[in-house]
């Protein structure tokens, strides 16, 4: 990211790795909205910044500190690799705030991202995993963030055995939460999104119906469907500030609306009062970004590892070689319709 609106290449001194740190090739990445909107100004006036926070890397480095990771390995990296020794951590039990809003995501937040010659990765031992023998690369690289987020919006939505659960938006994001929602013990599960890649996967993953927002008024299409009674959890990975609005009224009392949606920072949300019940509804606005560190892409990797689902039917389009980054990333950018996600193999 040259400036605003503005991405090409760029030559920067290779990163140092201080004695908890590690350097790391890249092996494989994928562009993410995030990357796309951050490009676009999202997260404010950036510049000269690298992008990229989904990877796959060898470690080519390691600090004089690190005991479990040695030039060579294959390692799978977190998107949210939070500084552990923060105090801040220890009283946050998501860990994605290390020392202020959304801090542990280092990448581009901080510091240069992961579409590079070599990149940096802070407290190597705790926030990297090696990748286990066998596994397909294509499904470890989509633990590191659509996974771990859309499984977070599940978390956070405290989705129980039999709850009715809407998913608003089945890109990327919104399709681990249907995984997510299904593996948990969702009923009923409806998705919301058009785009027919999305469509058939979010099938596949365990939607049981699917409606479009192009439709007309999701509210009055999922109140339809569920015979006015409304729905016990709303995810959001997907839509505008108002669908927060959407979620609340669609929702039962005693429902949680999980958002996922990253914002822009132009946008404003307004909530009639009689829309929340009066502040009476026992109605959850949840909004959070997702944890990070070692053991959490562990635990996923492990889902993989014993077959619980494969997020690797995420990825419509793989390219290969470092100089393809540029092309995915523009295909992330302009969301042609048969795409989900594309990601790179270098
Ligand atoms: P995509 O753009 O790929 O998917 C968005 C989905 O929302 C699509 O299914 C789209 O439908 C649907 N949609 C668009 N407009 C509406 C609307 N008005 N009402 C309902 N649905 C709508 O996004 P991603 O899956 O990549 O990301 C989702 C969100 O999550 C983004 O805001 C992203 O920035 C955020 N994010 C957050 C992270 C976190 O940690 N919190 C990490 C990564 C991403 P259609 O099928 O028609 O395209
Ligand atoms: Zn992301």
């Amino acid at each position: 990211m040259l400036s605003v609106n503005n991405v090409g290449w760029m030559e920067k001194e290779k990163p140092v790795a201080g004695p908890l740190d590690a350097i790391l090739r890249p092996v494989a990445v994928a562009p993410c909205s995030s990357d796309t909107h951050t490009s676009h100004g999202g997260s404010g006036d950036q510049h000269n910044l690298i992008l990229g926070h989904e990877a796959i890397g060898e470690v080519v480095e390691v600090g004089e500190l690190v005991t479990r990771f040695k030039p060579g390995d294959i390692v799978v990296v977190p998107c949210c690799t939070p500084d552990w020794l923060s105090t801040d951590l220890q009283s946050n039990k998501y860990n994605a705030h290390d020392h202020g809003l959304m801090a542990s995501f280092k990448f581009l937040l901080s510091k240069d991202g992961v579409f590079a010659e070599y990149f940096h990765v802070n407290q190597a031992d705790a926030n990297l995993v090696k990748l286990p023998e066998g596994m397909d690369m294509a499904a470890a690289l989509m633990t590191v963030d659509m996974m771990s987020t859309g499984f977070f919006g599940v978390e956070q939505a405290e989705v129980e055995y039999g709850d009715t659960v809407v998913v608003i938006g089945i890109g990327p994001v919104g399709l681990m939460a249907v995984a997510g929602a299904h593996l948990k013990g969702a009923g009923r599960l409806i998705a919301v999104g058009t785009r027919p890649n999305s469509v058939a996967v979010a099938k596949e993953y365990g939607a049981t119906d699917i409606i479009s927002y192009k439709d007309g008024d999701i509210v009055e299409q999922i109140m339809k469907l569920t015979g006015g009674k409304g729905v016990d959890r709303v995810i959001i990975a997907g839509g505008k500030a108002d669908t927060i609005n959407q979620a609340l009224k669609m929702l039962r009392p005693g429902g949680i609306a999980s958002n996922m949606n990253y914002f822009d920072a132009s946008e404003t949300f307004e909530i009639p009062a009689w829309e929340w019940g009066l502040g009476m509804s026992n109605k959850d606005i949840r909004g959070g970004f997702c944890p990070g560190g070692a053991r959490r892409i562990e635990k996923m990797l492990e889902m993989i590892q014993y077959s619980r689902f494969d997020p690797a039917k995420l990825i419509t389009h793989r390219f290969d070689g470092f100089d393809k980054i540029e092309d995915a990333f523009k295909m992330m950018d302009e969301k042609p319709s048969d795409m989900i996600k594309p990601a790179v193999f270098i």
